[in-house]
């Protein structure tokens, strides 16, 4: 026998890349904690509407966040989102996303190439035939020029057609050509590979450079990965892109990055959920935080310990108890993360029933067991592994809460 043990492998050794908002410094790979960034979905043209999504994001937990530049109003915009930012007390930085135009954009409106702190290329929509490298070039230039981390992003919904091309010749000659899928692996790693050499050959540090190749399916996105990983030490972002809505995009995107995760891969990461009508943007930082929580990642938000409830819970309080718990707490962090610091590693445990109420309550920083069918009509509360008292009647929420939070406070 040996020893059982758990955790991810250990994160490898890559380049890390730092982005930079006045004193903020967000640091993406050579070991620093796996970060956590978002894309807004307003029209970057709305200064206010795009400044308050940013904020929204930003209080959620986004580190970076991301916003699209597609024409000239947006890129004019840019500056006055950061002005509005500032006046706001927000620092995440912005990455500036660009397709096509990206060129003429940094160029005709240099305020904006100033004001964002990284610019995300896609070489598969920088132009196409002799155009293209020329129009790469310039950006990579004006990145140069601004002292801009950029990340190479390319996605299999608009790979490289020259570059795909290329690889399936070099398929077609071999005596056992490969899948098209294995092809299509190829053309994306290569796409990546290629432009951030070639980026650091016109110029670009190459600890300004991070990576991405985006697909939505997770086992194609494990395989890239892996391979990506393997063939060079440039920091890494990770994300299943057009991941869909709700479980379904949820459980795909943890699925693709837990994996990947557990085996050191990633050095920051993106949940693409497809909003439900009227949804919160912010969801997808609360999952991303809650991948990276509960791979024992990272730590953003004390823990909520629940069962699911069977037939045994006499009523609704236990889950009722509990989401209000999980809000609570979540609630109340940004204050709590700078007032009391540790708090992150708090676990608080709410049961339906003594099958497992107690023993798990225990084991807890905070926990409580709610009455169960044919128990007395009483809830032990447990403080550090010890029964500290009993709950009865019809406000055991409000006084579990205050529980919480007076052991929070001291
Ligand atoms: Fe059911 Fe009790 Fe187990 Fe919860 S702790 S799932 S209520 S048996």
């Amino acid at each position: 026998l040996s020893e059982i043990v758990s955790g991810p492998a250990a994160r490898l050794q890559r380049r890390s890349a730092k982005i930079i908002y006045g004193d903020k410094i967000v640091v993406v790979g050579g070991g620093a904690p796996v970060v956590v960034q978002s894309m807004t979905n307003t029209d970057t043209a709305d200064v206010i509407g795009t400044a308050i999504q940013i904020k929204e994001l930003a209080r959620a937990g986004s580190e970076l966040v991301r916003i699209t530049v597609n024409n000239h109003e947006a890129a004019r915009a840019v500056p006055d989102i950061r002005n509005q930012l500032d006046k706001m007390g927000i620092d995440v930085p912005l990455v500036g996303d660009f397709h096509y135009n990206g060129h003429t954009l940094l160029k005709e409106v240099p305020e904006c190439a100033q004001a964002l702190s990284k610019y995300r290329i896609n070489p598969g929509n920088v132009g196409q035939g002799a155009k293209r490298d020329s129009q790469f070039a310039q950006m990579i230039e004006i990145a140069c020029e601004y002292d801009k981390p950029v990340r190479i992003g390319v996605n299999w919904g608009s790979l490289d057609q020259a570059l795909l091309a290329r690889i399936m010749d070099t398929n077609a000659a071999r005596s056992q050509p490969w899948s098209a899928q294995s092809v299509m692996y190829e053309a994306l790693i290569t796409s990546a590979i290629e432009n951030a050499e070639r980026a650091e050959e016109l110029g670009l540090s190459g600890d300004k450079i991070i990576l991405s190749c985006k697909v939505s399916g997770v086992q194609d996105l494990i395989a890239v990965y892996r391979e990506l990983s393997a063939r060079c030490d440039y920091p890494l972002h990770l994300g299943l892109t057009e991941a869909g809505m709700g479980s379904k995009g949820i459980v795909a995107s943890t699925a693709a990055l837990s994996v990947l995760l557990q085996q050191g891969i990633g050095d920051t990461i993106r949940i693409s959920l497809t909003p439900e009508p009227g949804g919160d943007r912010c969801k997808e930082i609360v999952v991303a935080q809650e991948i990276l929580q509960t791979m024992g990642l990272r730590k953003f938000t004390p823990m909520v310990i629940a069962c699911p409830g069977c037939g045994r819970t006499t009523s609704t309080v236990f889950q009722e108890l509990a989401d209000d718990i999980q809000t609570f707490l979540r609630d109340q962090m940004p204050v709590w993360k700078t007032q009391y610091p540790g708090v992150e590693n708090m676990n608080v445990a709410v049961m339906g029933c003594i099958v497992n109420g107690p023993g798990e309550s225990k084991h807890a920083h905070i926990g409580i067991s709610l009455p169960g069918t044919g128990e007395s009509p009483a809830a032990p509360v447990f403080i550090d592994g010890q029964k500290a008292m009993t709950l009865r009647g019809e406000h055991i929420a409000q006084e579990f809460q205050k529980i919480v939070l007076d052991y929070v406070q001291r």
